[in-house]
C-alpha cells in the first residue's frame, strides 16, 4: 500500500485490479520474469503467443489483438512513432517463418478478470483435462503427441492443449469464411451492390453543433447522387455530432446512412446496446473500424493504451449477433436487428501481403463491403486487389474505392504526411503545385482520372466519395465521372419546390 494514498488508484494498463492469493501472484512474478523479456510479454493474462509468431501484441498502443491497423507502416508505428509496429513484426516473422495463414482466426477480446494474472495455471487446467482430470496423466498424453512423427498428431496435440485456452466458449473464433445467413438484401445499398450496379456512396461531414440545417442541405444535395452517405464517427478523435443521430436525420430526410462506428470509443457493450438502437431506428448500413487513435485528437490527449474491441472483434461479435441471435455474453436476443455490414480497408498501409490478411479476417468475420481508405495510386491498388484475389474473396465481398478530390497543394501534403495509410504519389504532388490558383480544378480532373482508372479493375464494385467539407463537388464528380444511378433524378430546386399549404 503506498504511504501517502489510502490504495493505489493509477493502475498501468493490464494490472490486476483485484487481489489474487500468494501463490498466484508469485507465479505472476516468474512469468512476467520469464516472458517479459523474451517476448514483451505485458501480462495481458489472456495469452496468444503461439499464434503471433512468439512476440506480444499487447505491445500495440491500440491494444489489436487481429493484425496491423489501417495506419502500420514499415517504419513505425502510427501512434508511436518512437517504436516499430509490433503487428508488422508479427506479420514479418510470421511470412518468414512460412505461418501466416496461422495469423488467420479471429482472436477473441480480452477477458478482463484476467489481465494481469499469470496465464500459465490455464495451461495447468487444460493438460488436466486432456489426462481425464490427473495432470500426469496429461502430460504424458500431451508429451507423446507432440513427439509423434505425424504431423498431424503433433498438430492436433498441440491444438488440444492452446486451441480451448485462446478460444473461449464465448468466442470460438476460427479462420473460416461465415457468410451471412439471410437471402434478401437488407438495405437499397445492398440491393443495387447485389443488383450488379456500380454504386458511389458520399460521406457528408456530421455537424460540430447541435444545428442540423447545413447537414440536412448536404444530405438533400448528395442524396441523388449516391446510394447511401456515410457518417464518420468523429474522425480525428475530435467530437462531432454522433453518427447514429445524422444517420437517423438521413432516413428522416429520406436518404439511406451508412453509420460508422469506431472501437476507439466503445465498450463491447456500448457496441452492442448502439447497434440494436440503429436497428431499431432503421438503419441497417454499419461501418465497422478501429478509429483514428487519440493521438490524432486535440490535446489533451485522451488515453491512448486500451481499446476493449478491434474492429474484426466488433465484425465478429455483431455478425452473430445478427445471424445466430446472441450477445457476446451468450444471452439470446429474440428480435435481431438487419444488419449489412462493412468494414474499412487500407491498400497502402503496412504490405500488400500484409493488409490482405486482415482484409481477409474482416471478410471471414463478417464484413460484407469494404469503402477504402484514401486512393491516388491506380496501380498499387491493383497489387492489393491481386492480393485478395489470390485469397479468393473477391467475390465474398463488395469493395467501394476511397476517392477525395485535393483543394490545395496544402492539402495534398497534408494527407500525404499526416493521415495514417495514405501515399499521394510525387507526380501528382508536382501537378497540385503547378496548378497554383487553378488546384481545386486540378483536384478534380485528378479525382476524375483515378475513378476512371479504378473503375474497371477486378473485384471493384463502386467509389466511396470523401470531399471532407466540400460536399458541392459531389454531383459534379459523379455527373463528369458518368456515374449517375439509373433512377437519377435531380434533387428538386427551390423554385420547383410547392409552396406549403
Ligand atoms: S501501427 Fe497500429 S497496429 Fe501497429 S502497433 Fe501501432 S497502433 Fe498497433
Amino acid at each position: 500500500m503506498p504511504g501517502f494514498t489510502p490504495a493505489c488508484r493509477w493502475q498501468p494498463p493490464f494490472y490486476p485490479f483485484k487481489r489474487e492469493p500468494f501463490g498466484r501472484r508469485l507465479m505472476a512474478r516468474i512469468e512476467y520474469a520469464i516472458k517479459g523479456p523474451l517476448f514483451g510479454c505485458r501480462m495481458c493474462g489472456n495469452c496468444l503467443l503461439q499464434e503471433t509468431a512468439l512476440i506480444c501484441p499487447m505491445e500495440c498502443p491500440k491494444g489489436i489483438r487481429n493484425g496491423p491497423c489501417g495506419g502500420s507502416t514499415e517504419e513505425h508505428c502510427y501512434v508511436d512513432p518512437t517504436r516499430p509496429c509490433v503487428w508488422y513484426k508479427i506479420y514479418e516473422r510470421a511470412f518468414q517463418h512460412g505461418r501466416q495463414e496461422l495469423l488467420m482466426e479471429v482472436l477473441p477480446p480480452l477477458d478482463w478478470d484476467k489481465t494481469g494474472t499469470e496465464a500459465w495455471g490455464d495451461g495447468v487446467t487444460q493438460l488436466k483435462k486432456i489426462g481425464d482430470g490427473k495432470l500426469l496423466v496429461g502430460v504424458g498424453r500431451f508429451a507423446s503427441g507432440i513427439l509423434s512423427r505425424s504431423p498431424v498428431k503433433r498438430a492436433e496435440t498441440w491444438d488440444s492443449l492452446f486451441v480451448p485456452i485462446r478460444q473461449p466458449e464465448w468466442w470460438q473464433g476460427d479462420s473460416e469464411y461465415h457468410p451471412p445467413a439471410y437471402e434478401e438484401p437488407v438495405s437499397e445499398l445492398e440491393r443495387r451492390l447485389k443488383a450488379g450496379e456500380f454504386v458511389v456512396t458520399s460521406e457528408v461531414a456530421p455537424p460540430m453543433s447541435v444545428a442540423t440545417g447545413k447537414l440536412t442541405r448536404n444530405i438533400e444535395m448528395v442524396k441523388p447522387y449516391a446510394a447511401a452517405i456515410n457518417f464518420t464517427d468523429s474522425p480525428s478523435a475530435t467530437p462531432r455530432m454522433s453518427s447514429q443521430a445524422c444517420s437517423l436525420i438521413a432516413l428522416q430526410n429520406g436518404a439511406e446512412p451508412v453509420m460508422q462506428i469506431a472501437a476507439r470509443d466503445r465498450t463491447r457493450v456500448g457496441l452492442q446496446s448502439e447497434v440494436i438502437g440503429a436497428g431499431a431506428l432503421g438503419i441497417r448500413n454499419v461501418l465497422c473500424l478501429s478509429g483514428d487513435n487519440m493521438r490524432m485528437g486535440p490535446s489533451p490527449m485522451g488515453r491512448l493504451d486500451i481499446i476493449d474491441i478491434d474492429s474484426i472483434q466488433m465484425l465478429w461479435i455483431l455478425r452473430r449477433l445478427r445471424d445466430e441471435g446472441h450477445y457476446l455474453d451468450g444471452r439470446a436476443i429474440k428480435k435481431t436487428p438487419q444488419l449489412f455490414l462493412g468494414a474499412a480497408a487500407s491498400p497502402f498501409a503496412s504490405r500488400p501481403e500484409f493488409q490482405a490478411i486482415r482484409e481477409h479476417k474482416k471478410v471471414n468475420a463478417g464484413a460484407q463491403f469494404f469503402q477504402t481508405n484514401l486512393v491516388y495510386d491506380p496501380d498499387g491498388l491493383e497489387v492489393w486487389l491481386n492480393e485478395l484475389a489470390k485469397r479468393n474473396i473477391l467475390d465474398k465481398v463488395y469493395i467501394l474505392i476511397g476517392i477525395t478530390p485535393l483543394k490545395s497543394l496544402k492539402m495534398a501534403q497534408y494527407m500525404h504526411n499526416d493521415v495514417p495509410g495514405v501515399s499521394i504519389p510525387e507526380p501528382l504532388m508536382k501537378r497540385m503545385e503547378a496548378a497554383g490558383d487553378g488546384a481545386e480544378e486540378e483536384g478534380v480532373t485528378i479525382a476524375l482520372e483515378i475513378i476512371e482508372a479504378v473503375k474497371d479493375k477486378q473485384g471493384v464494385s463502386g467509389i466511396h466519395l470523401m470531399a471532407v467539407g466540400w460536399e458541392e463537388i459531389v454531383p459534379r464528380i459523379v455527373t463528369e465521372a458518368g456515374l449517375l444511378p439509373p433512377d437519377f433524378k435531380p434533387a428538386p430546386q427551390k423554385a420547383d419546390v410547392p409552396a406549403a399549404g
